[in-house]
């Protein structure tokens, strides 16, 4: 006979089937608040990443996008990882295809390329290193200066690495976030005139970072935003990547005050996830992402390859921001 629970929230129901499946909720800091709230863990890319490499869980639930729980299939072949919702891709991730980076390696026999963490598993699978938004300089400085690099897929990002590395066998490729593509400088010079003691701090992905570079106080990833804002003297905040970011921020702050550079920089992608659409996913063990061996093998080496090189990544970030 089929016996059916009655909880008194959602979130209890959340955690009951956690427990049932052995399962642990990983959530981006994009994600909205309710789910980041319920989660085990709420990090960046590479946070989820080192946190889905060592736990203990049978499954993992990714409340993320796609590519991100890839990196987790990617990096735990022994384990279930699930996702709320399909559709949850990434306008970036999907700039950049197998054949684009084929033909620049056939054109490029000794050059390397370094594949942001948002992209797809099989471009990772043809890549030689990745890198997150925290790491991107570090992994770049210490390829042989004599080695030409494909960076693929956010310009911005590239951009920023360029400047910061002062390369210049450096090919971008033209890829980038719609949402961190709305926000512009004048967005930003309009909150600092009315909020002239704030500080700036901005995602290396916006669209307008090389024009605004001087207005920043701080370039950071999602997590060295999350950090640095506990730390500051500062009392506020402009905020310059998806709105997302500002719910823990005002949780673990409550004191401060944090501004979104533009309140319409919100992706939809991440927006797919609901409350809801995890406890379907923990019922029916719903939507397997698996990322075929063979791709994942090949996939593994330049992901490993960027965990290796994070032991120190917070140290290095402060000193390239
Ligand atoms: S915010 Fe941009 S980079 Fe992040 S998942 Fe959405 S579309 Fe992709």
């Amino acid at each position: 006979m089929m016996t059916t629970e009655i909880y008194n929230s959602i979130e209890d129901e959340i955690k009951a089937l956690k427990h049932k499946r052995n399962a642990v909720i990983l959530a981006h800091n994009y994600q909205v608040g309710d789910i980041q709230d319920v989660a085990d863990f709420t990090g960046d890319s590479l946070g989820l990443a080192q946190q889905a490499k060592k736990t203990n869980a049978d499954v993992i639930l990714f409340s993320g996008v796609v590519f991100m729980a890839e990196t987790a299939s990617i990096l735990c072949p022994d384990k279930t990882v699930l996702i709320p919702d399909l559709d949850a891709g990434c306008s970036l991730a999907g700039m950049v295809r197998v054949e684009d980076i084929r033909r620049w390696k056939a054109e490029h026999r000794n050059g390397v390329v370094v594949a942001y963490v948002n992209t797809m598993a099989a471009v990772k699978a043809e890549a030689d290193y990745c890198c997150t938004s925290t790491n991107a300089v570090r992994v770049v400085e210490r390829i042989p200066a004599d080695q030409e690099i494909l960076f693929v897929p956010d310009f911005f990002l590239g951009t920023y690495v360029q400047r910061q590395t002062g390369r210049t066998n450096m090919t971008l490729w033209k890829g980038y976030c719609h949402v961190h593509d709305m926000i512009n400088s004048e967005h930003l010079v309009r909150l600092k005139k009315k909020h002239p003691k704030a500080e700036i701090i901005m995602h290396p992905e916006c669209g307008c970072l090389t024009k605004s570079i001087h207005y920043a106080d701080r370039v950071l990833s999602t997590d060295g935003m999350i950090q640095y804002v506990q730390t500051s003297a500062a009392r506020e905040f402009i905020v310059a990547t998806e709105t997302g970011i500002l719910h823990r921020m005002v949780k673990d702050n409550p004191d401060k005050l944090f501004i979104p550079a533009f309140d319409q920089a919100v992706c939809h992608y991440m927006k797919q996830n609901t409350l809801e659409k995890l406890v379907l996913s923990l019922e029916r063990m719903q939507y397997e992402v698996k990322v075929p061996e063979v791709i994942r093998v090949r996939a593994l080496r330049p992901l490993e390859r960027m965990l290796e090189m994070t032991s120190d990544a917070k140290s290095y970030q402060n000193k390239a921001c």
